[in-house]
């Protein structure tokens, strides 16, 4: 496979992944004169709704993911729980970007956390749960038990404080492999989200800080207002990630901020972030139009803060607030299109941003 190592504007990018941070990708590529061609299960998806094609097929498909990977240039994608096997599929025609490598520690948190220990990354001390034995001689109480695959959003975790509790977790669980996790009793929340380039040059956008409700992301807020010593750590941290997954396009990287100011992994994400939509209003660069950068080959774009701002997920029937928002003028509305404003699902969100008269230090 000979690979021109820039792909100039006009060419096509293939994403795996039909949601909001495909949508979003679509749009900053189109932005730059690339096409995109979606490759998802469903007949319609927010991120096919703008982009200049869609191979519908099943993550199995092997005849549709070739017809897809023909049809493009590049192939990124939108969820880390895309099934290796059809990045695979895809790496034999075109190249993916980030390499499959990176789903593959994404994946599977037992894997991570063995990953971010290589990476010399600080993590959450935690223990595996792989069957009765382990379950009997885990000592991490109080903690979060967490299923080691397909777990999101809070999914396929539950908090533990005694062994009666990690033993009916385990079992609601299915038995199935599981990571049982120190409970951090943590002052905050932030993320680094780092992008690296064709030629190994990496920009960190300035660190969010993130609050969560029901294990869903609620808000991100920049600056995060922290500590600098706390901030260096967090994108060294972002940075090392990166390199060390020899990584070409984005990821991010969610870590707590303990007590005694120390920063510790919990998780990555080797795509645009939902802490980085900030970047679309508020940053010289937006982190999808930086992953377009990267996965291309062209120059990565510059990451300062145009002004500070707070991100708000609309979830569930909070997008019917959508007038509101419209009448604010510190708001900028972004809506995904979904159809059902079901319970917990992301519909959108609203990036305020303070004006510069607010901006400016008073005299
Ligand atoms: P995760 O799916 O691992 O990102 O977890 C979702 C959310 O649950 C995190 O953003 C935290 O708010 C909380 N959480 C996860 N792991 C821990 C932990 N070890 N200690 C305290 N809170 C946690």
């Amino acid at each position: 496979m000979s690979v021109p190592s820039v792909l100039p504007p006009g060419s096509t990018i293939g994403i795996l992944g039909g949601g909001q941070l495909g949508r979003m990708i679509a749009m900053a590529a189109a932005r730059l004169g690339y096409r995109c061609i979606v490759y998802s299960p469903e007949a319609t998806s927010p991120a096919a709704e703008v982009s200049a094609g869609h191979v519908r097929g099943g993550y199995d498909d092997e005849a549709a993911l070739i017809r897809f990977a023909e049809a493009v240039d590049v192939v990124t994608y939108e969820f880390e729980n895309v099934p290796e096997q059809a990045v695979q599929i895809c790496a034999r025609l075109k190249p993916v970007r980030p390499e499959a490598r990176a789903i593959h520690f994404a994946q599977h948190r037992l894997r991570e956390k063995a990953f971010f220990a290589r990476a010399g990354i600080g993590t959450t001390r935690h223990e595996p749960v792989r069957g009765t034995a382990e379950l009997a001689a885990a000592t991490l109480l109080p903690g979060i038990l967490k299923t080691c695959t397909e777990g999101y959003d809070g999914k396929g975790q539950a908090r533990v404080s005694s062994r009666d509790e990690l033993a009916a977790a385990w079992e609601k669980f299915g038995r199935r492999e599981c990571i049982l996790e120190a409970l951090v009793d943590f002052r905050c929340e932030i993320s680094a989200i780092v992008a690296r380039g064709l030629d190994g040059a990496t920009r960190c956008f300035p660190i969010g800080l993130n609050a969560h409700r029901d294990g869903i992301l609620r808000t991100t807020t920049v600056p995060a207002g922290l500590a600098p010593g706390i901030l260096a750590t967090a994108e060294r941290f972002g940075v090392q990630l990166a390199e060390s997954l020899d990584l070409v396009g984005l990821v991010a990287l969610e870590m707590f901020v303990a007590p005694d100011g120390s920063v510790l992994a919990n998780e990555m994400a080797p795509r645009p972030h939902n802490s980085g939509h900030w970047t679309i209003d508020a940053c010289a660069t937006s982190q999808f139009e930086q992953l377009v950068r990267a996965i291309c080959g062209l120059p990565l774009g510059a990451v300062d803060i145009l002004a500070p701002s707070r991100m708000e997920n609309l979830i569930g029937a909070e997008v019917g607030d959508w007038r509101r928002y419209l009448a604010d003028p510190t708001a900028r509305l972004h809506l995904y299109g979904k159809g059902h404003a079901r319970l917990g699902r992301k519909m959108g969100h609203v990036t305020f941003v303070m004006p510069p008269s607010s901006a400016r230090p008073r005299t």
